[in-house]
């Protein structure tokens, strides 16, 4: 079996073999109303050496009668054909695909601040302030002794910020101190709503592109680029020897003669 497939996590390409993926068919109870039903695990290990996450699948159908020839005896199977329900276990969901530079620690306080953002807006814009912070110090190399306080730390990468995402960072920065700081306003309550807290994530996730990714295109870019110029100078170079190696000897010293008798 070998099929083409995108990774969710990382976002390439790659020919699945079946080593990276493993199915389980499992059987559910049938006494529901539902009748005879199977569920099916897949999971997927990105082949991409610098991922390697694991994606999973769960779908569930009914079962259908195949015919074993010749033996009379039959068994059943899972219907993929009629799939009553299906999910993805991994990655969660609204959890997009970060570029593989972004540190796990950041990875992880992204992660859920998406998933709290359904419950608490005010907990999800905590969560994307801290994730913001570690954005900042991880993407500005934010020497330690100047590392603490987060307005400090933008302060010290302004000049490398886009002033239109600067605006942004400022507001996030302000909804994720309330957001934080909710235990010392017991009597007050601000709320984040979940639409809010998703417009902070948004800006996360801008972040990762614009800032994470944007690095990673260049970085390849200028590697491809290198190996073009080490490709052209070793043509260039083994052209040079070949047409050395191409003149007759007599012929170099016949020059020699040449040069001393002008
Ligand atoms: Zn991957």
């Amino acid at each position: 079996m070998s099929q083409n497939w995108r990774c969710p996590y990382c976002g390439y390409f790659s020919t699945l073999t079946e080593k990276n993926v493993s199915v389980t068919d499992g059987d559910l109870n049938r006494l529901s109303k539902s009748g005879q039903l199977k569920i099916r695990i897949v999971s997927i290990s990105c082949p991409n050496d610098s991922c390697k996450s694991l994606t999973v699948e769960s779908s569930i159908a009914p079962v259908k009668t195949v015919g074993r020839m010749g033996s009379g005896g039959s068994t059943t199977e899972i219907d993929m054909s009629a799939v009553v329900w299906r999910k993805t276990l991994l990655p969660e969901a609204n959890v997009k695909p970060l570029p593989v530079s972004v540190p796990e620690e950041i990875r992880i306080t992204y992660r859920e601040a998406v998933l709290i953002s359904e419950i608490s807006g005010r907990a999800a814009a905590a969560m994307a302030r801290r994730c913001l912070q570690g954005i900042v110090r991880d993407f500005f190399d934010i020497p330690q002794e100047k590392r603490g306080n987060l307005g400090a730390e933008l302060a010290f990468a302004r000049e490398k910020i886009d002033p239109d995402l600067w605006e942004d960072i400022q507001t996030l920065r302000s909804v994720g101190d309330i957001g934080a700081h909710m235990d010392k306003n017991v009597d007050q309550i601000i709320d984040v709503s979940p639409q809010e807290a998703r417009s902070l994530i948004e800006l996360i996730e801008t972040l990762f592109a614009e800032w994470y990714a944007a690095r990673e295109k260049r970085a390849k870019n200028k590697l491809a680029l290198k190996e073009m110029l080490d490709d052209k100078r070793q043509a260039q170079k083994s052209a040079k020897d070949a047409a050395r190696a191409a003149i007759p000897e007599d012929a170099g010293n016949k020059g020699t003669e040449n040069a001393s008798s002008d």
